[in-house]
């Protein structure tokens, strides 16, 4: 089945002045969550008694153009940009999703991956429901169908008890938006106001291009509604007190390690900063000698830059990138992936020549990148190429964010069962090495954060440590 979480952007805007149009900033918005993907791009937007929704495959800039944004007028809204690592990608899973309760449409749009979809989706059929789409968020939408006796909020948390596995949400409902993160607070979500004006967004880059503070993360398992004349009522996921809630106990680590973008902020904490963190770290623990630290770009640059610094070995961005091929590890399709290699790095020849070179990335998924810059230096004539890694070996496959167990087989870590000298050997370069676990989780900490809450043990590292702390199957969907 065709997912439809994975690492997507989400945002959810409204204006307190119902003649005030929001399309312009959820546009904005969702341009600045396009790094965590882009295949397709949606906006829903609530004014004069009806909605208005433009959802298109591709990116944000192609889909909307300025005569879509006057057309999606409302004070309230919806968007979505979607990401997924295998198979097809098609215009009717392009998010938000429209749903239905008590005759009323809805939207929603979802950043996870549920893990019994597969039960509750033939619960649905054989209750009648009819699927439009293959994606996991329309049978949340299906599940708050079936709850028409509550009140709206009710039926989300009827329907939110049924799931299970991660996800953010942001759902449109007449002129009110919900944010919605799980009780293990996985996936980011956080919320920014300034008079007149609220937002939800997975990043706070969102607010930040707004010119909207950014207040807070979203606590694990709060749902927060936001409507014209309100500032944001709190309820939690399930029955029970708000402040017996526990604070995001899960988090995506490789939010801070690649994910996001670097002046984004989780927890009060500046991803770059702790990027950089990461890198200084890496030198102590896998200290080399070279000549030159050059970052794989984007991706590695604040890594290479604490790796640089405390190692005292000058940075050279030696290696160009054309910024006009995006991120190739979300690209879907292998042979795209490889062909964006090639023309996205370009080595500075006179800067590697007859130098030892210590390239600084944030992680290894597939080595397709490791493989290929490799290769690139050597060509430019660089002496020695050792490799140094700001996250631990990617060795097990995530169901939470990314969906790598549709990739398992070509994950380098775990074809080699974590053995870095095999690893090493694969890839072609004189040294490798990685920063541990307990490096990385510290290297965070060690970042001071206002009002931070995240713990040593708050922290989701499935991928590198195998510990997951939502049951996962055997078939993959998570189906028992
Ligand atoms: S398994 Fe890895 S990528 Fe997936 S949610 Fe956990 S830390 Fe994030």
């Amino acid at each position: 089945m065709k997912k439809g979480g994975s690492m997507c952007g989400l945002i959810g805007v409204v204006a307190e002045d119902g003649s005030v149009s929001v399309s312009e900033e959820l546009y904005a918005g969702l341009w600045s969550l396009q790094h965590r993907g882009k295949e397709s791009a949606g906006i829903v937007t609530y004014g004069g008694l009806q909605y208005r929704d433009r959802r298109e495959m591709g990116t944000v800039d192609v889909v909307f153009r300025n005569n879509h944004l006057s057309e999606l007028s409302g004070n309230a809204g919806i968007g979505h940009v979607r990401y997924s690592t295998a198979g097809a990608s098609c215009p009717e899973n392009v998010q938000p999703i429209e749903g239905v309760y008590r005759s009323t449409p809805f939207w929603i749009a979802h950043n996870g991956n549920l893990t019994n979809t597969r039960e509750l989706r033939d619960e649905c059929m054989r209750r009648g429901y009819f699927f439009r789409t293959t994606t996991d968020t329309e049978v949340i939408a299906a599940l708050i169908y079936f709850n028409e006796r509550y009140d709206f909020l009710d039926a989300v948390r009827s329907a939110l008890s049924r799931i299970r596995g991660t996800y953010s949400l942001v759902l449109l409902y007449k002129d009110s938006v919900y944010g919605i993160r799980d009780s293990s607070g996985n996936r980011p979500l956080v919320y920014g106001e300034r008079r007149g004006i609220r937002v939800i967004a997975s990043e706070s880059v969102a607010c930040d291009v707004l010119g909207i503070p950014y207040v807070a993360d979203f606590s694990a398992g709060m749902i927060r509604k936001i409507t014209p004349g309100h500032a944001g009522a709190l309820f939690p996921v399930s029955a029970g007190s708000v402040l017996q809630l526990p604070e995001a106990k899960k988090f995506c680590i490789f939010e801070y390690v690649y994910f996001s973008r670097p002046d984004a902020r989780f927890d009060g904490r500046r991803v770059k900063a702790a990027q950089r963190q990461m890198g200084r770290n890496l030198w102590r623990e896998s200290p080399v000698d070279a000549d030159v630290v050059v970052p794989v770009l984007d991706s590695g640059k604040y890594a290479a830059e604490g790796f640089s610094r405390e190692s005292g070995i000058p940075m050279e961005e030696s290696l160009f990138r054309s910024h006009y091929v995006g991120r190739t590890f979300i690209e879907p399709l292998q042979e795209r992936r490889e062909k964006g290699m090639q023309i996205k790095f370009n080595p500075i020849a006179e800067e590697v020549s007859g130098k030892r070179v210590a390239v600084v990335d944030d992680s290894i998924v597939r080595a397709t990148a490791a493989k290929k810059v490799t290769h690139l230096l050597r060509k430019a004539g660089a002496q020695e190429v050792h490799l140094r890694i700001s996250s631990p070996p990617y060795r097990h496959p995530c169901y939470y964010g990314i969906d790598t167990y549709r990739i398992e087989g070509e994950l380098i870590a775990k074809r080699h069962n974590g053995n870095i000298e095999e690893i090493r050997k694969e890839i072609g370069v004189d040294s490798l090495g990685y920063l541990s676990l307990a490096g990385l989780v510290r290297s965070i900490l060690e970042v001071s954060g206002k009002k931070s809450q995240l713990r040593e043990n708050n922290f989701c590292h499935a991928c590198f440590s195998g510990e997951y702390h939502i049951r996962v199957f055997e078939n993959g969907d998570g189906n028992e």
